[in-house]
């Protein structure tokens, strides 16, 4: 039998009872990783990034048992829709760009029975604890845009155009921002709609919470992130995420 091939965006998705969703990225391609596939098919532990990171969602029952999960997948991709679907999760063909596939991923929550709020994920943060997302979740129920953050532990310092370096950047000021984003509905409508008619879906837009700030005055709340939710991006960062998992597996025996 033939898989059916994921959504362009114009097919009506499942109805489903709870009100929170989950938007996960997982279009990306991979370069950096090294490895000729998509980031999301890349193995650690024997399992694929994305299911480590579908597996966190269900974990942590942000969406309750029967919540809608959007999953970007590459153009061509089939593996990655049919562990998506394995999950319970919808694919959705995501963009060129992580922006744009935000907004494909959006478009299709759209014809669905309304959520209230919405978390958006990279997949790539494949080993976020269940508890980083149920803080999220918790706290969007009080604010409309909620952002998790770590403290920034190297020096930082910014460059000129040439490359030249400039000052030292307080680290005690910065924070690394990571995902799960949460944020309710018609404000993440709202600016998605923004971005788009202002022609925003460049790789410049390297989270969500940025829109907000660009279109709307509103504050975005901050929670506490989780080290372990670090982006897999390089080859080292599967080594950690390696290591990490063999931490917990030890941790539990
Ligand atoms: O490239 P980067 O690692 O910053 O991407 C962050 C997340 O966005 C990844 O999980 C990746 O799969 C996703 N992405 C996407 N569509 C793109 C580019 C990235 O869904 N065109």
């Amino acid at each position: 039998m033939t898989a059916p091939s994921p959504s362009d965006g114009s097919s009506t998705t499942h109805r489903c009872t709870t009100q929170r969703c989950v938007v996960v990225v997982a279009a990306g391609s991979g370069q950096r990783l090294g490895r000729g596939i998509p980031k999301a098919l890349a193995e650690i532990d024997g399992r694929t990034i994305l299911e480590h990171s579908l597996e966190a969602i269900r974990a942590s029952g942000v969406c309750g048992a029967t919540g809608r999960i959007v999953v970007t997948v590459p153009r061509d991709d089939h593996r990655l829709s049919e562990l998506a679907r394995q999950a319970g999760a919808q694919p959705v063909v995501g963009g060129a760009t992580r922006a744009e596939s935000v907004r494909r991923a959006l478009e299709v929550l759209g014809q669905g029975p309304e959520p209230t709020g919405v978390l958006i994920h990279d997949a790539a943060r494949c080993l976020t604890p269940a508890s980083a997302f149920q803080r999220v979740a918790e706290a969007l129920d009080q604010h409309s845009a909620v952002i998790p953050v770590v403290p920034v532990v190297d020096t930082m310092r910014s460059v000129d155009d040439t490359g030249r370096l400039q000052g030292t950047v307080d680290r005690t000021r910065l924070r690394a921002i990571q995902t799960p984003q949460g944020f309710r509905w018609p404000l993440l409508r709202e600016v998605s709609a923004a971005a788009l008619a202002a022609g925003l879906d460049d790789v410049s837009i390297t989270d969500d919470a940025s829109l907000v700030e660009r279109f709307t005055s509103l504050a975005i709340a901050m929670v506490p992130g989780d080290e372990e939710a670090f982006k897999v991006t390089r080859p080292l960062d599967l080594l950690l995420a390696e290591a990490v998992l063999a931490h917990r597996g030890r941790s539990r025996s």
